[in-house]
């Protein structure tokens, strides 16, 4: 187990994960005066935080259901905190996260996807947000790499990125610098409740051992449900969903595509530095991680259809991870039953976006200031008992002045 500045005094709060989301939690916790230990059983971005596109995406993201509504309204919000938090980090941390503000584009080949497209334009527009209609000549001037078949674009302009691989180094230092303890190969860590079964203690370490802390924050990401030593009733339902992805570079150098393009069953995601990202599948398999021959053949395909330049570009690694689900797609954050014991996870296909409004309204819930009313729309609690309808109700009232 490889640790820092170890003390035996209690700590203020434990963060369990060291994804992008149990970092940022540590490092708004730590500046808001805590002290904080954050956990990681391997090694820091080690789960599905590393593997990410970095899609920075709550325009092109929005599905038709409600549910997918309901995530909108974080993820606009988490979308404008951006900026701000790669600023900082740079600062902070030295670190320069990758953010590129040139949009997003969804691009139809052929009359159908032109006529699903519309209904995508149509739906994004009741919800009042910013989308453009653009003519496949106009798509093409602001990314002549695309094929030429192009029927119908919509470019969603506020549809950003960030490298998700520096965003979590960038994290990483920043915890450290300020004042963050970090365990990295801890090995399985438990929580640790008291023999009333009333709050938590701690965690129980690998070995046994018990860390106290007076509050723990379970970010565990796609493993959030294994937690061990949680009685049976608390269990939150977050279920791992798989997606591959691939790495590739353009030994030309970067310059290709200007911002991210999205078509039939692709995406892809410029690195300022001459990578792309291709991606990604969506697969229910519990928790399988192997590579398969057919995804990565069907994602060179659409990729290939979409922009036919990238047959020239190096093939880096193909990666896969564990997008960590939840039955409305929407994340858990905030207190839970169990006295001490707060939840930041089920951030699914938005974790990266998410990560500075999780954060923030984490680290609200962890100094007693749980004013935000975004986080009605995250309440653990609307999976358990009769909380459900009252954070439904709420729910509703929030999304529907969206339309
Ligand atoms: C292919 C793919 C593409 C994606 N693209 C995007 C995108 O473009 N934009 C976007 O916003 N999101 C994207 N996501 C989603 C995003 O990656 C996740 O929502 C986000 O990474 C979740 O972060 P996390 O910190 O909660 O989980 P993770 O990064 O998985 O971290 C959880 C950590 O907890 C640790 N852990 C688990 N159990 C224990 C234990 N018992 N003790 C100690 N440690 C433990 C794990 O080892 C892991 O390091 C994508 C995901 C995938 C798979």
């Amino acid at each position: 187990m490889a640790t820092e500045s170890h003390s035996e005094r209690p700590t203020d709060v434990l963060v369990v994960g060291g994804g992008i989301i149990g970092l940022a939690v540590a490092w708004r916790a730590r500046q808001r005066g805590l002290s904080v230990c954050l956990i990681e059983r391997h090694a820091i971005g080690a789960g599905a935080s590393r593997v990410a596109a970095g899609m920075l995406a709550p325009v092109s993201e929005v599905e038709f259901d409600q549910a997918r509504r309901k995530t909108l309204a974080l993820a606009l919000s988490s979308a404008d905190m951006w900026p701000s938090f790669a600023a900082e980090l740079a600062e902070l941390a030295g670190v320069d996260v990758g953010l590129r503000r040139a949009g997003t584009l969804m691009v139809a080949r052929d009359a159908d996807e032109a006529r699903e497209l519309e209904r995508q334009l149509a739906f994004r527009q009741s919800l009042d947000v910013a989308v453009s209609r653009l003519l496949p000549s106009q798509a093409r001037e602001r990314e002549p790499a695309l094929a030429p078949n192009v029927r119908l674009a919509l470019l969603a302009d506020g549809d950003h990125s960030v490298d998700p691989v520096l965003a979590v180094h960038a994290l990483l230092v920043a915890c450290r610098r300020s004042g963050v303890e970090v365990v990295e190969h801890a090995g399985d860590v438990a929580v640790a409740v008291d023999a009333e079964g009333g709050r938590v203690e701690g965690v129980r370490l690998a070995d046994g051992s018990l860390r106290a802390a007076g509050q723990v924050v379970v970010a565990m990401g796609a493993w959030s449900a294994l937690l061990d030593g949680l009685p049976e009733s608390l269990r939150v339902p977050v279920r791992p969903v798989k997606g591959q992805i691939l790495r590739l570079r353009d030994p030309a150098g970067p310059g290709l595509l200007n911002g991210a393009v999205r078509g039939a069953g692709v995406y892809i995601v410029p690195r300022n530095d001459g990578r792309y990202v291709v991606g990604a599948s969506m697969e229910e398999r519990g928790f399988d991680l192997a590579a398969t021959a057919g995804v990565v053949h069907e994602l060179l395909r659409h990729a290939r259809d979409l922009v036919p330049g990238i047959s020239e570009f190096q093939l880096e690694e193909v990666c896969v991870g564990l997008r960590p689900g939840t039955p409305d797609n929407a994340p858990l954050i905030g207190a839970s039953e169990l006295q001490g014991l707060v939840w930041a996870c089920g951030h699914y296909r938005n974790g990266i976006l998410l990560s500075p409004l999780t954060a923030a309204l984490t680290a609200g819930v962890l100094t007693g200031d749980p004013g935000d009313p975004l986080l009605a729309l995250c309440d653990p609690a609307r999976f358990h008992g009769p909380d459900a309808d009252a954070g439904l109700a709420l729910e509703r009232q929030l999304t529907g002045s969206r339309g």
